[in-house]
């Protein structure tokens, strides 16, 4: 309970947080007010929370660890799949990994909700982010698309980053 009353009385302050950008490796001061999930709050590259959450979470998926995406090491034996990702972190993962950026609407188009049967059990990741939720929530079809066996899927090293 302290530790909530912390928090609230930290927004209210506009403390100020010193924190590494993921996606650059930029180091940033931000206020606890101005890291709201949407706002671009790395000063070079304008990222935003959910962006480097993203990424995090993809790099503790793949290697176990938080790596900054500049240190990704390049593994082009992982296959990877985005949705709709943003050009600020899809160029680097298409050199890095045996990665592939869709869209829904356009080419090289894929929906994740009905993937074709050549697709499934290909990919070690997919991203997906603000993709699933304008989608049917009760649908596995996205986790179908991942190359390895239902009972690893859940666990590591292979992932899918739905966010
Ligand atoms: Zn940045």
């Amino acid at each position: 309970m302290a530790q909530v009353h912390q928090r609230s009385s930290d927004l209210e302050s506009g403390r100020v947080v010193e924190f590494v950008c993921n996606i650059c490796g930029k180091a940033n001061r931000s206020t606890f007010l101005e890291l709201a999930r949407e706002n671009a709050t790395c000063s070079s590259c304008r990222s935003t929370v959910r962006t480097r959450s993203l990424l995090r979470v993809l790099s503790l998926e793949l290697f176990g660890l938080e790596v900054c995406l500049p240190d990704f090491p390049r593994v082009k034996s992982l296959r990877g799949l985005g949705t709709s990702d943003t050009a600020l972190y899809a160029s680097v993962l298409a050199d890095r990994f045996n990665y592939t950026n869709t869209f829904y609407d356009f080419a090289p188009r894929f929906d994740i909700m009905n993937p074709p049967q050549g697709e499934l059990g290909r990919y070690d990741f997919v991203v997906s982010s603000e993709v699933l939720e304008r989608s049917a929530p009760d649908r596995d079809s996205p986790r179908e698309c991942l190359r390895a066996p239902e009972t690893e899927r859940r666990a590591g090293p292979y992932g899918a980053i739905f966010h």
